[in-house]
């Protein structure tokens, strides 16, 4: 099974749940730990372009995974985005899901985690990307650590294979 991420290829050890129209992809370059991706697996690059049957999907796959991370990264709330076009910040031309675990005092601005999100942060009018991208060994740890927690929480096998959000 391959996975694109817009012009990218994606290795399976870098995903930890695939549905019938989307798969979990962790990333790159988290803003904050815990922050992964919710993928169309058709490649379209505006949340436009989706059908109704895979805005259900993302939107129920995002449920599902926006409980997993709150709780494997012992989280309290969310941050939920998607950025919809170049001019929105869309580094990726490929609908996504951002899920981003919050805590208390995560940021001294609580909105900066906007900021964060941006893949090419303006520092004094020069591209400052801070974020060092993580190795392919360590996106591939988290992915199987959150495969295994995803799996020991359905009690139903049958919402892993199937795609239906689990309670
Ligand atoms: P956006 O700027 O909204 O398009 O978000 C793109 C996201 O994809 C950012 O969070 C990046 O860190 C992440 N990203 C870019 N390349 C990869 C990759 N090869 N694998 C996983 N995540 C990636």
């Amino acid at each position: 099974m391959s996975f694109r991420f817009g012009p990218l290829i994606i290795p399976q050890s870098q995903v930890f749940m695939v549905s019938r129209l989307s798969y979990g992809l962790v990333n790159l370059k988290p803003a904050v730990p815990g922050h992964v991706l919710v993928v169309s697996r058709r490649p379209v690059t505006r949340f436009n372009d989706l059908s109704a049957d895979e805005v259900t999907d993302l939107f129920q796959q995002g449920q599902r995974v926006s409980r997993l991370v709150e709780r494997v990264y012992k989280a309290d709330s969310l941050t939920l985005v998607i950025q919809d076009g170049k001019e929105a910040g869309q580094s990726v031309p490929h609908v996504h899901l951002h899920i981003l675990p919050r805590r208390k005092a995560d940021f001294a601005n609580n909105d900066d985690i906007y900021d964060e999100l941006g893949s090419r942060k303006r520092v004094r009018g020069v591209d400052n990307d801070e974020r060092v991208p993580r190795s392919a060994e360590e996106m591939a740890e988290e992915a199987e650590l959150l495969r295994s927690e995803l799996g020991e929480w359905s009690s139903d096998a049958s919402t892993l294979s199937d795609g239906r959000a689990s309670t």
